[in-house]
């Protein structure tokens, strides 16, 4: 397996509060995550209650804009004066409810890693699409759009998580071979653009994961760690998730 260094990242989604940010806090600076990036994704609010000490913050979605008069958007500055290192973009929560196009996504992903900040770029077939056969087409629609905006300099630094719709919060996870194989492709894919940048981008899988499944999806050889949704929200489990990726 190619030496890349594992990443968790928690998505609370709009989930937690005031009295949860604490409990994390505590609970993930009395750890030491050697060899692995932590990353807690809150809702905005949150973000500068964090005293975080061994692991990183990030937000969950930014504007593909700078600033101006877009009410409700928060903009990559914004992150990076909370505090932020990373910040998810086209989760599939964002793409079905609020229409975000794969342009709108990879000039998210541009705009975010020009501007210093690492993206964790979501891609991932509904069940539809998968029973139809066309997951790699979906997906390369998906990542083709990240990789005309993007030189593989800048696409490097970046993190692509694989999350195929079925599996999120459904309490289905895909199993490690499905997930290696949607990896496996992605990786491909990327290296027909450029090989080096491809060995070097870390690919983390979301969907259900678990304290018990994550030990067999992270010691897949293109499986760099994982985005967590639910099993993010209870310390324990998401501890135990980090330290499978070590
Ligand atoms: C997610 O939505 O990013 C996710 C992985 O959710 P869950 O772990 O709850 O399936």
């Amino acid at each position: 397996k190619v030496k890349r260094k594992p990443l968790v990242a928690a998505n609370w989604k709009m989930n937690g509060d005031r009295a949860l940010v604490e409990v994390f806090t505590n609970a993930l600076n009395q750890k030491c995550f050697s060899g692995l990036d932590v990353v807690l994704c809150p809702p905005f609010p949150y973000l500068s209650l964090f005293n975080a000490e061994t692991f990183s913050i990030g937000g969950q979605d930014i504007s593909h804009l700078k600033n101006g008069a877009h009410t409700g958007d928060v903009s990559v500055a914004m992150l990076q004066e909370m505090n932020c290192k990373y910040v998810i973009v086209g989760h599939s929560e964002r793409r079905e409810h609020h229409g975000e196009t794969n342009e709108i996504v990879a000039e998210k992903a541009h705009r975010a890693v020009s501007e210093g900040l690492i993206p964790i770029i979501c891609v991932g077939e509904s069940l539809e699409v998968r029973k139809e056969g066309f997951v790699e087409r979906f997906i390369t629609e998906q990542l083709q759009a990240v990789v005309s905006v993007m030189s593989a300099d800048i696409l490097q630094q970046c993190v692509i998580a694989y999350e195929p719709i079925w599996a999120i919060g459904s309490g289905e996870t895909a199993t490690p071979e499905q997930a290696q194989e949607v990896h496996a492709f992605i990786r491909g894919f990327l290296a027909d653009y450029d090989e080096a940048m491809a060995s070097r981008v870390r690919i983390i899988y979301g969907g259900s994961a678990k304290p018990s499944n994550a030990t067999e999806l992270f010691k897949q050889t293109d499986v760099d760690g994982g985005l967590i949704g639910g099993a993010s929200l209870n310390t324990d489990d998401f501890i135990a998730i980090c330290q499978a990726a070590i």
